[in-house]
């Protein structure tokens, strides 16, 4: 990467953590990388852009690669738009202004990233389940939620949190369950599930 993007990329780091963005962490941004790497993924469609931070670094990472991305906060979204010219990658990534669980997104994908409200996942998994090309991937990020999925409910003090905990909970058990695909648990950054459609 030139020293150009490296200062991009850094400038987006700085602009999540003053702006509260819960941007992908840095081990699981590099697992997924990776991941994208050995499974010669051409297409992703990832739900939940924010400032683009994540559908960029794939982007940088696999050349070649083609992003759609949808966001429905339009400060977000916008930030998206200017992110992403900078690096020059217009061409290659597809914002969508939009929620998606209303949305609809034409065409097929290699792999799924689902990286939005956490409680809605398994909303987003059967949302898209028609954009996804034989054999492909999701990939679901934040399914420990800061350790808070292994926790005792009952030490988790805020109501909301728990709520979202409990509905991560049931995503795992619906994963487990579903004979079409084969889910691993990887146990990097805030913990992604890998599933793959058999
Ligand atoms: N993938 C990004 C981080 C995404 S944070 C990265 O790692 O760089 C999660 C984002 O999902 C938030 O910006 C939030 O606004 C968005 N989001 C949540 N629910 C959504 C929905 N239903 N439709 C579209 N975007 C959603
Ligand atoms: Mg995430």
């Amino acid at each position: 990467m030139n020293e150009g993007l490296h200062y991009e990329i850094e400038q987006m780091e700085a602009y999540a953590k003053e702006h509260n963005v819960p941007i992908m962490e840095k081990e699981s941004l590099a697992y997924l990388l990776t991941f994208l790497d050995r499974h010669h993924i051409k297409s992703v469609l990832e739900v939940g852009t924010a400032i683009g931070y994540s559908a960029i670094q794939m982007a940088l990472a696999i050349p070649g690669l083609t992003i759609t991305t949808i966001e429905r906060d339009e400060e977000r979204y916008l930030e998206a738009i200017k992110n992403i010219k900078k690096c020059h990658l217009e061409d290659r990534i597809t914002l969508v202004f939009s929620d998606a669980l209303e949305t609809h997104i034409e065409g097929t994908f290699d792999l799924i990233f689902l990286d939005a409200a956490k409680a809605q996942n398994i909303h987003f998994f059967e949302r898209f389940e028609n954009n996804l090309n034989p054999h492909g991937f999701y990939v679901t990020d934040n399914i420990e939620f800061h350790g808070m999925v292994a926790q005792n409910e009952s030490d988790i003090e805020s109501r909301n949190v728990r709520g979202i905990v409990r509905k991560i909970k049931e995503y795992l058990n619906y994963l487990e369950e579903k004979k079409d695909y084969h889910t691993e648990f990887i146990s990097v950054g805030d913990g992604l599930a890998i599933s793959e459609k058999l």
